[in-house]
């Protein structure tokens, strides 16, 4: 068998810097533990605009398209705010994430005990917390036609239509099962079945698919009623899928739970390729913090986690992306912090890569 192959594509800002560690991770899994995997790298966003005048050129789409992972730093940056829209660096994201069609928005919300009470709920709600959110990202109220500002007697109207075909409710659910069957085995479907007709279609559709893992639980909750749970009690949610709309909202209120934007990882999923894998986009949530960029204020830690979520669920390495996961925690518990995840605390930061060679010292 041919090693399994990844993209590398650092970007702009910070991203080139989280990702220096996060190659070093992947050396060390090659090394160590005899994963080794076929790496190749390019340019994406404004360096690739700085480069080739285009921020993600074919070749690189090429390339996306035929790895089985693609790991992604960050895009953009004040130097290319004024650019033309269709050359900017966030263009080459969203062309990847089109043409590669990812429909399936990971975003987990961990909660690593050390940071517990960095969090705005108390500690015994978030500590321990482990949930993943799958947010439907390709169709939806963002996409459905009719939309628009349109006028209507002496005023103007603006249009946004929900639309759900069972074929898209379908394919978001089955990549929802095949996670819960890697996970504890439990998903919670959201929507709004009682004011929504896509909601009453979505249900439907997801109990369904249900019927092929008779393993998963599987619950229905309203995405209001949802909201307020994951607040309330976190911890009883494992799975969740829901659409593009609540996905947003709910993927963001879970992911705070848990503390800074330089912590969280995300997966972006297609459909599988003939290998069985997904297509697979993996990146932080943090964009490319110009602000920060070029001083060691970084932290690599969601960049790095991302690529535990590839070892997860591209490689079939649950096993090794736990090893990292607790590597991380092992740093987090011994104190080391980067500046975002300081707060008040009267703490001496360290710096990307010290918090990289922690990391690789704890693994
Ligand atoms: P984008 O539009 O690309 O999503 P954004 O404007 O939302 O970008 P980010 O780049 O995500 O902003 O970051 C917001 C702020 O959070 C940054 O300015 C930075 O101070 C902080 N931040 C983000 N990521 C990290 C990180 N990995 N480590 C430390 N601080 C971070
Ligand atoms: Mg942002």
């Amino acid at each position: 068998m041919p090693n399994p192959s990844l993209l590398i594509l650092p970007g702009d800002g910070i991203g080139p810097e989280v990702m220096t560690e996060v190659r070093r991770v992947v050396s060390w899994f090659g090394d160590k533990r005899g994963l080794n995997f076929d790496v190749s790298e390019d340019l994406v966003g404004g360096a690739a605009y700085d480069a080739h005048g285009t921020p993600l050129t074919d070749a690189t789409m090429d390339k996306a398209q035929a790895v089985d992972a693609v790991l992604l730093g960050a895009v953009g940056g004040t130097k290319y705010d004024n650019l033309d829209f269709s050359v900017k660096p966030e263009r080459g994201l969203l062309r990847l994430r089109k043409e590669m069609d990812l429909f399936a928005n990971l975003r987990p919300a961990q909660c690593f005990d050390a940071l517990a009470d960095f969090s705005s709920l108390k500690r015994d709600v978030v500590a321990g917390l482990d949930i993943m959110i799958v947010r439907e990202l390709t169709s939806g109220i963002y996409f459905g036609e009719p939309r628009g500002i349109i006028e209507e007697g002496n005023e103007r109207v603006g249009i946004n239509t929900q639309r759900y075909s069972e074929s898209e409710i379908e394919r978001v659910a089955r990549s929802a099962f095949e996670l819960a069957m890697k996970r504890d085995k439990k998903l919670c479907s959201m929507e709004k079945a009682n004011v929504m007709e896509s909601g009453v279609l979505w249900r439907e559709v997801v109990t369904r698919v249900g019927a092929d893992y008779p393993e998963v639980e599987l619950s229905h909750m309203y995405a209001d009623a949802g909201a307020m749970q994951l607040t309330r009690w976190p911890k009883q949610f494992d799975v969740i899928v829901t659409d593009n709309l609540f996905g947003d909202m709910l993927s963001d209120l879970a992911a705070m739970l848990t503390g800074s934007l330089g912590m969280l990882p995300s997966a972006s999923l297609g459909l599988p390729m003939a290998n069985g894998r997904p297509k697979a986009l993996y990146e932080p949530v943090h964009g490319s913090a110009p602000d920060i960029a070029g001083q060691g204020k970084a932290n690599p830690i969601a960049c790095i986690l991302s690529f535990a979520m590839a070892l997860r669920y591209s490689f079939d390495q649950g096993e090794e992306a736990a090893r990292l996961e607790r590597a991380v925690e092992a740093v987090l518990a011994q104190g080391l912090r980067t500046p975002d995840l300081l707060g008040e605390e009267n703490r001496a930061p360290v710096t990307t890569s010290e918090m990289g060679d922690a990391i690789l010292a704890a693994l």
